[in-house]
């Protein structure tokens, strides 16, 4: 088995065509990533989580995750320490 041929095509992958695609997990649960496909017959080789935007996903699921804590139980509401 040759890793480098399309296993739909069977054609020698030697770049594929990268294109950015939403990956959802739940109605909450959304990242953006991209989808690998063959240039000959544009067959999906894989699909992976966009490294560069990965950081600022979670960060704004934290950032979100944080704002319901305090609306829930301000007692959690961390002090500025620039107060
Ligand atoms: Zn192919």
């Amino acid at each position: 088995m040759n890793l480098n041929k399309c296993p739909k095509c069977d054609t020698a992958v030697a770049k594929v065509n990268a294109e950015p695609v939403e990956i959802v997990f739940s109605r909450t649960d959304r990242y953006r990533g991209f989808s690998y496909a063959c240039p000959n017959c544009y067959s999906v080789l894989s699909i992976e989580m966009n490294p560069l935007t990965l950081k600022d996903d979670i960060l704004t699921e934290i950032q979100e995750l944080r704002q319901v804590t305090q609306e829930v139980d301000p007692e959690t509401v961390v002090e500025n320490p620039q107060e």
